[in-house]
């Protein structure tokens, strides 16, 4: 990835990692926001937040269903620095909900706007689908020993 584009990027994440860490929302550390099936919610990501994920996340067993993320292991991200928006923002917190929606979409407003101006077009999918474009390891899922769920919803 073109290092200054991902500087650009890193500089909205930080702006919204510091809007979060401003109003402390509460994790109970339960990983239950990364099994995306079982918590009943789908992480959209950006073409930008992808190449930025791609570049840095550990290596991962393709295909990637839409049930959970690849990079959560043990309860604990390890794909902790690149990771997109969505894992910084989002908490499951009742009290932070209209703050963490607002710094949301302000974030995602400037990433949008970054994708502009670099002529950029502009795509949104979930995360599965940028991750079953990545280079992944060549492992098929089976051969990791991870159990698939059925896929419910979007
Ligand atoms: S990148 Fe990390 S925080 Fe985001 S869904 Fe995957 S494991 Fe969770």
């Amino acid at each position: 990835m073109n290092p200054e584009i991902e500087a650009r990027v890193r500089e909205i994440y930080a702006s919204a990692d510091q809007a979060v860490a401003a109003f402390g929302p509460k994790c109970d550390a339960s990983g239950r926001c990364c099994r995306f099936t079982e918590y009943g919610h789908m992480l959209f990501i950006s073409q930008l937040e992808a190449d930025v994920l791609l570049a840095h996340a550990p290596a991962y067993a393709k295909p990637v269903t839409r049930d959970f993320c690849p990079f959560q292991v043990d309860n604990l991200c390890t794909a902790r620095d690149p990771r997109p928006l969505g894992c910084r923002v989002y908490f499951c917190d009742p009290a932070y909900e209209e703050t963490g929606q607002n710094i949301s979409e302000k974030h995602l407003a400037e990433l949008k706007k970054l994708a502009d101006e670099l002529s950029l077009p502009w795509r949104y999918a979930p995360l599965h689908v940028f991750l079953n474009e990545g280079e992944g390891t060549g492992l098929a899922g089976e051969e990791t020993g991870r159990i698939k769920l059925p896929v419910v919803g979007g």
